[in-house]
Protein backbone atom coordinates (compact mmCIF):
# COMPACT_ATOMS: atom_id res chain seq x y z
CA UNK A 1 0.00 0.00 0.00
CA UNK A 2 1.18 3.54 -0.89
CA UNK A 3 1.09 5.56 2.26
CA UNK A 4 -0.61 8.92 1.96
CA UNK A 5 -0.63 10.99 5.05
CA UNK A 6 -2.37 14.40 4.64
CA UNK A 7 0.19 15.11 7.78
CA UNK A 8 2.23 13.35 10.43
CA UNK A 9 1.20 12.46 13.50
CA UNK A 10 3.45 15.04 15.04
CA UNK A 11 2.00 17.97 12.59
CA UNK A 12 1.67 21.10 14.85
CA UNK A 13 -0.80 23.65 13.76
CA UNK A 14 0.29 27.10 14.36
CA UNK A 15 0.23 28.32 17.75
CA UNK A 16 -2.88 30.35 18.21
CA UNK A 17 -4.56 27.68 16.25
CA UNK A 18 -3.31 24.79 18.90
CA UNK A 19 -4.88 27.09 21.78
CA UNK A 20 -8.11 27.73 19.34
CA UNK A 21 -8.25 24.01 18.76
CA UNK A 22 -7.58 23.51 22.53
CA UNK A 23 -10.60 25.86 23.71
CA UNK A 24 -13.05 25.15 20.91
CA UNK A 25 -12.54 28.51 19.55
CA UNK A 26 -11.23 27.07 15.76
CA UNK A 27 -13.70 27.67 13.21
CA UNK A 28 -14.53 25.57 9.75
CA UNK A 29 -12.48 28.46 7.84
CA UNK A 30 -9.45 27.53 9.65
CA UNK A 31 -9.53 24.02 8.47
CA UNK A 32 -8.13 24.93 5.13
CA UNK A 33 -6.48 21.66 4.45
CA UNK A 34 -6.38 18.17 6.22
CA UNK A 35 -3.08 19.03 7.64
CA UNK A 36 -4.61 21.53 9.41
CA UNK A 37 -7.44 18.94 10.84
CA UNK A 38 -4.69 16.85 11.88
CA UNK A 39 -3.02 19.35 13.86
CA UNK A 40 -5.85 20.48 14.64
CA UNK A 41 -6.84 16.68 16.12
CA UNK A 42 -3.86 16.63 18.45
CA UNK A 43 -4.30 19.63 20.18
CA UNK A 44 -8.54 19.17 20.47
CA UNK A 45 -10.21 19.17 23.97
CA UNK A 46 -13.46 18.98 22.66
CA UNK A 47 -14.39 15.97 24.81
CA UNK A 48 -11.73 13.87 27.48
CA UNK A 49 -10.77 11.46 25.32
CA UNK A 50 -7.61 12.80 24.53
CA UNK A 51 -6.37 12.59 28.08
CA UNK A 52 -5.28 9.13 28.03
CA UNK A 53 -4.48 8.67 24.45
CA UNK A 54 -1.15 8.62 23.17
CA UNK A 55 -1.75 10.96 20.26
CA UNK A 56 -4.97 11.81 18.19
CA UNK A 57 -5.41 9.60 15.02
CA UNK A 58 -6.81 11.46 11.43
CA UNK A 59 -8.14 9.99 9.23
CA UNK A 60 -5.50 8.53 6.11
CA UNK A 61 -5.48 8.85 2.26
CA UNK A 62 -5.89 11.51 -0.47
CA UNK A 63 -7.73 14.38 -0.85
CA UNK A 64 -10.58 14.15 -3.70
CA UNK A 65 -10.58 10.16 -3.00
CA UNK A 66 -14.33 9.38 -3.74
CA UNK A 67 -14.38 6.52 -1.72
CA UNK A 68 -14.21 7.04 2.35
CA UNK A 69 -14.46 4.36 4.65
CA UNK A 70 -15.47 5.42 9.14
CA UNK A 71 -14.32 3.05 11.86
CA UNK A 72 -15.51 3.41 15.31
CA UNK A 73 -11.96 4.76 17.17
CA UNK A 74 -8.41 4.20 16.97
CA UNK A 75 -7.61 0.99 18.90
CA UNK A 76 -3.92 0.66 20.53
CA UNK A 77 -2.28 -0.14 17.54
CA UNK A 78 -3.22 3.02 16.06
CA UNK A 79 -3.03 4.59 19.19
CA UNK A 80 0.71 4.20 19.36
CA UNK A 81 1.35 4.58 15.70
CA UNK A 82 -0.98 7.42 14.42
CA UNK A 83 -2.33 6.02 12.01
CA UNK A 84 -5.72 4.35 11.84
CA UNK A 85 -6.66 0.57 11.02
CA UNK A 86 -3.02 -0.83 11.38
CA UNK A 87 -3.98 -3.26 14.39
CA UNK A 88 -5.84 -6.55 13.26
CA UNK A 89 -9.30 -5.36 12.45
CA UNK A 90 -7.17 -3.32 9.53
CA UNK A 91 -5.15 -6.51 8.37
CA UNK A 92 -8.66 -7.79 7.95
CA UNK A 93 -10.00 -5.05 6.86
CA UNK A 94 -7.06 -4.69 3.75
CA UNK A 95 -7.78 -8.47 2.93
CA UNK A 96 -11.44 -7.67 2.64
CA UNK A 97 -10.36 -4.76 0.54
CA UNK A 98 -7.95 -6.68 -1.59
CA UNK A 99 -10.60 -9.30 -2.41
CA UNK A 100 -12.96 -6.58 -3.25
CA UNK A 101 -10.80 -5.04 -5.27
CA UNK A 102 -9.92 -1.78 -3.85
CA UNK A 103 -7.64 0.28 -4.29
CA UNK A 104 -6.32 1.12 -0.43
CA UNK A 105 -4.50 3.69 -1.26
CA UNK A 106 -6.69 5.66 -3.29
CA UNK A 107 -9.62 5.62 -0.15
CA UNK A 108 -9.98 7.38 2.48
CA UNK A 109 -9.93 5.80 5.64
CA UNK A 110 -10.83 7.51 9.30
CA UNK A 111 -13.20 7.21 12.38
CA UNK A 112 -15.48 8.67 14.00
CA UNK A 113 -13.53 9.48 17.14
CA UNK A 114 -9.99 10.63 16.54
CA UNK A 115 -8.78 9.28 20.24
CA UNK A 116 -8.25 5.76 21.62
CA UNK A 117 -10.78 5.64 24.71
CA UNK A 118 -9.76 2.57 26.56
CA UNK A 119 -9.85 1.25 30.59
CA UNK A 120 -6.75 0.15 31.94
CA UNK A 121 -6.44 -4.39 32.91
CA UNK A 122 -3.32 -5.14 33.54
CA UNK A 123 -0.81 -4.18 31.57
CA UNK A 124 -3.63 -4.50 28.48
CA UNK A 125 -5.51 -1.72 27.44
CA UNK A 126 -9.31 -2.73 26.52
CA UNK A 127 -11.16 -0.98 23.72
CA UNK A 128 -14.07 0.82 25.35
CA UNK A 129 -16.85 2.09 23.24
CA UNK A 130 -17.81 6.10 22.78
CA UNK A 131 -20.28 7.35 24.28
CA UNK A 132 -22.92 9.75 22.51
CA UNK A 133 -21.27 12.57 24.10
CA UNK A 134 -17.79 11.57 22.50
CA UNK A 135 -18.83 10.86 18.90
CA UNK A 136 -21.23 13.88 18.61
CA UNK A 137 -18.60 16.35 19.72
CA UNK A 138 -15.71 14.33 17.55
CA UNK A 139 -18.22 14.34 14.31
CA UNK A 140 -16.92 18.14 14.17
CA UNK A 141 -13.46 16.65 12.53
CA UNK A 142 -15.30 14.05 10.59
CA UNK A 143 -17.62 16.70 8.64
CA UNK A 144 -14.35 18.39 8.23
CA UNK A 145 -12.75 15.57 6.59
CA UNK A 146 -15.72 14.94 4.83
CA UNK A 147 -16.03 18.90 3.48
CA UNK A 148 -12.03 18.87 2.33
CA UNK A 149 -11.85 14.92 1.39
CA UNK A 150 -15.71 15.83 -0.65
CA UNK A 151 -16.01 11.91 -1.18
CA UNK A 152 -18.79 10.31 -3.51
CA UNK A 153 -19.74 7.87 -0.91
CA UNK A 154 -18.97 6.90 2.53
CA UNK A 155 -18.93 3.43 4.02
CA UNK A 156 -19.44 3.66 7.42
CA UNK A 157 -18.21 0.46 9.57
CA UNK A 158 -20.37 -0.87 12.82
CA UNK A 159 -22.88 1.40 15.06
CA UNK A 160 -20.55 4.23 15.83
CA UNK A 161 -19.44 4.83 12.74
CA UNK A 162 -23.43 4.79 11.58
CA UNK A 163 -24.67 6.92 14.38
CA UNK A 164 -21.66 9.99 13.33
CA UNK A 165 -22.22 9.54 9.70
CA UNK A 166 -25.88 9.37 9.61
CA UNK A 167 -26.65 11.04 12.65
CA UNK A 168 -28.52 8.42 13.65
CA UNK A 169 -28.72 4.59 14.68
CA UNK A 170 -29.03 2.04 11.96
CA UNK A 171 -29.24 -1.73 11.98
CA UNK A 172 -26.52 -2.90 9.74
CA UNK A 173 -27.90 -6.49 9.19
CA UNK A 174 -30.89 -4.77 8.22
CA UNK A 175 -29.77 -1.91 5.87
CA UNK A 176 -26.40 -2.69 4.13
CA UNK A 177 -26.29 -2.66 0.76
CA UNK A 178 -28.87 0.35 0.52
CA UNK A 179 -27.56 3.52 -0.80
CA UNK A 180 -28.65 6.78 1.12
CA UNK A 181 -28.11 10.13 0.30
CA UNK A 182 -26.70 11.88 3.07
CA UNK A 183 -26.74 15.58 4.01
CA UNK A 184 -23.64 16.41 2.54
CA UNK A 185 -24.22 15.14 -0.94
CA UNK A 186 -22.76 12.10 -0.69
CA UNK A 187 -24.23 7.98 -1.33
CA UNK A 188 -24.02 6.45 2.41
CA UNK A 189 -23.63 2.64 2.79
CA UNK A 190 -23.29 0.59 6.26
CA UNK A 191 -21.19 -2.69 6.56
CA UNK A 192 -19.31 -4.36 9.89
CA UNK A 193 -16.87 -3.12 11.39
CA UNK A 194 -13.62 -5.69 10.69
CA UNK A 195 -13.32 -5.97 14.56
CA UNK A 196 -16.94 -7.04 14.89
CA UNK A 197 -16.21 -10.11 12.95
CA UNK A 198 -13.13 -10.70 15.24
CA UNK A 199 -15.21 -11.10 17.88
CA UNK A 200 -17.65 -13.78 16.17
CA UNK A 201 -17.13 -17.13 17.53
CA UNK A 202 -18.63 -19.12 15.27
CA UNK A 203 -16.47 -19.40 12.38
CA UNK A 204 -19.57 -19.98 9.98
CA UNK A 205 -21.61 -16.60 10.94
CA UNK A 206 -17.95 -15.32 10.65
CA UNK A 207 -17.43 -16.50 6.91
CA UNK A 208 -20.73 -15.41 6.06
CA UNK A 209 -19.96 -11.59 7.91
CA UNK A 210 -16.61 -11.24 6.24
CA UNK A 211 -18.27 -12.42 2.93
CA UNK A 212 -21.11 -9.77 3.46
CA UNK A 213 -17.81 -6.68 4.35
CA UNK A 214 -16.45 -7.66 0.67
CA UNK A 215 -19.95 -7.23 -0.84
CA UNK A 216 -20.16 -4.23 0.79
CA UNK A 217 -16.77 -2.84 -0.39
CA UNK A 218 -17.37 -4.01 -3.78
CA UNK A 219 -21.01 -2.00 -3.85
CA UNK A 220 -18.85 0.90 -2.46
CA UNK A 221 -15.98 0.74 -4.90
CA UNK A 222 -18.71 0.78 -8.04
CA UNK A 223 -20.18 3.00 -7.02
CA UNK A 224 -17.70 5.85 -5.92
CA UNK A 225 -15.92 4.37 -9.45
S1 LIG B 1 -11.93 12.26 20.65
FE1 LIG B 1 -12.35 13.83 19.09
S2 LIG B 1 -13.53 15.40 20.18
FE2 LIG B 1 -12.56 14.11 21.74
S3 LIG B 1 -10.62 15.16 22.19
FE3 LIG B 1 -10.18 13.66 20.60
S4 LIG B 1 -10.35 14.78 18.65
FE4 LIG B 1 -11.36 16.00 20.25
Amino acid sequence: MVAVHPAKPSARAPRPARRRARDGSLGESDLVDLEAVAAGIQACRRCDLWRDATQGVPGLGPAGAALMIVGEQPGDHEDLQGVPFVGPAGRLLDRAMAEAGVARDRVFVTNAVKHFKHEPRGKRRLHKTPDRGEVQACRWWLDAERRLVRPKVVLALGATAVRAVFGKALPIGKTRGQRQALDGGEQGLVSWHPSFLLRIPDPDARDRAYAELVADLKQAWRMAG
